[in-house]
């Protein structure tokens, strides 16, 4: 470690070696790498685009779709947490010209670099859904997917007096696959606290096999199911929202038949995909994601490109858990990189998904590229806790904002 911060330095006090860093999106991962990198090298040259005036800790968003939290604790102004030195350009890349090294914004501004870190997030493709667009945030319609709309899921959950409530969740990549069960729980929670659950049927369709990918979670999710009483479908994805009808219309992923579902509230997690300008553009992958190694983080056509966090193609279950696991390996290797040594350190698709079962119960599930459990803790994490609960409510949001977001952790 000791050898590796005085190499670090070397990078920052040779003015020779002073180079110009881009990085494209100031969310959970351009802010924290943007943090490290200030830290290991301090006279790097960054930029960091990114279009927003706020900056959103999203994780927040189960709890306040739960009414656990007003959603202003979940938004911070952007230019609160940009890193000293580094300059911040508010305004959204639309194209890549990686053979000039050079990027180019909506507003007609051409950035070069000679070193970039592309970490714009995922796309939410509301459209995708018939009818979904001109229905979410009304009548019984909600998402805790935005903060534009997370307050219609607390709100649609207080309305609820009991017929058909429905937690959807698609077959694409999502970020945090974890959380569409989750309000569904909590919702069940307030629902049998509010007296009405035994006038609900409580669902949750997904476009998925199975309640979870790593199997001794799947197990306990299961249970927690059971016990609850709630139905589960599979292999079912959302296709339609009739709002007059008041419908929901999911395709059967096996037999292609439409099944109708009629619904008193349904909360969607709509389908991702890559950003379209990473999609269309010639750092993506096949299915669209910036191509990169997933051990390394270094691309996989242009040596000087990095990417990380939801955007990027590392085959784990995209969150912000795994961002603060893929940060430091990032900046090791692109701080080799600009030595012109061989790239070393490596990421085992570390991530983590906070599984809110009811108010005040947590299953904290922790795993690895295999779904091989990770756990951070002395104790069966597969086990709904208390202190669990306490940690993402209460100790992981602090954690977040004074620790991740300012290069620590
Ligand atoms: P983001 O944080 O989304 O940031 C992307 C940034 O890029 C944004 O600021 C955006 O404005 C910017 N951008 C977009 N387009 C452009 C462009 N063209 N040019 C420049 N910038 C652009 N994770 C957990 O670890 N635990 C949880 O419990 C958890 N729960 C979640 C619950 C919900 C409801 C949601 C929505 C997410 C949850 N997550 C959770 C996931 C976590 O928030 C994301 O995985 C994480 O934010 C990914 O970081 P990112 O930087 O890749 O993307």
């Amino acid at each position: 470690m000791q050898a590796q911060a005085e190499q670090n330095e070397d990078v920052a006090q040779n003015p020779t070696l002073q180079q110009r860093v881009v990085i494209v999106g100031g969310g959970t991962a351009g802010i924290t790498v943007a943090a490290r990198l200030r830290r290991a090298a301090k006279n790097l040259d960054i930029t960091l685009i990114e279009p927003s005036a706020k900056h959103y800790y999203q994780p927040l968003w189960t709890l306040i779709g739960g009414g656990v939290f007003p959603r202003e604790a979940s938004e911070r102004d952007e230019i609160s947490l940009i890193p000293e030195g580094v300059t911040w350009i508010q305004d959204a890349v639309t194209e890549f010209q990686p053979e000039e090294n050079t990027v180019i914004t909506k507003s007609d501004k051409r950035i070069g670099y000679d070193y970039l870190i592309v970490a714009p997030g995922i796309q939410l493709d509301w459209h995708k859904v018939k009818g979904l667009p001109a229905a979410i945030g009304h009548n019984g319609v909600c998402s805790n997917y935005t903060y534009e709309y997370v307050n219609s899921t607390w709100e649609d959950i207080q309305r609820f007096t009991g017929g058909n409530a429905i937690f959807t969740q698609p077959s694409t990549p999502i970020k945090c696959g974890g959380a569409p069960q989750k309000i569904a729980y909590l919702a069940d929670d307030y629902f049998r606290k509010s007296g009405v659950r035994d006038k609900a049927t409580v669902s949750f369709i997904s476009g998925m096999g199975g309640i979870f990918s790593v199997k001794k979670y799947a197990d306990a999710l299961d249970t927690v199911l059971a016990r609850k009483g709630m139905e589960a479908h599979y292999k079912h994805e959302l296709v339609e929202i009739r709002a007059e009808s008041k419908e929901a219309v999911f395709q059967n992923l096996d037999t292609q038949e439409e099944a109708i579902f009629p619904y008193d509230m349904i909360h969607v997690t709509p389908p991702m995909s890559a950003p379209d300008f990473i999609k269309h553009g010639p750092l993506a992958n096949e299915a669209g994601w910036v191509d990169v190694d997933k051990q390394t983080l270094q691309h996989t056509r242009y040596a000087n490109i990095f990417s990380l966090g939801d955007a990027s193609s590392l085959p784990t279950s995209k969150t912000g858990a795994a961002v603060r696991k893929q940060a430091p390996v990032l900046v090791n290797n692109l701080l080799e990189v600009m030595r012109g040594t061989a790239v070393t350190a490596q990421y085992q698709g570390y991530t983590s998904c906070p599984l809110v079962t009811g108010y005040g119960k947590l299953i904290l599930a922790e795993f690895d590229y295999d779904l091989q459990p990770q756990e951070t803790f002395p104790f069966d994490q597969s086990k709904e806790r208390y202190s669990m609960y306490l940690l993402k409510a209460y100790g992981l949001p602090p954690l977040y904002w004074h620790g991740m977001l300012k290069g620590w952790g």
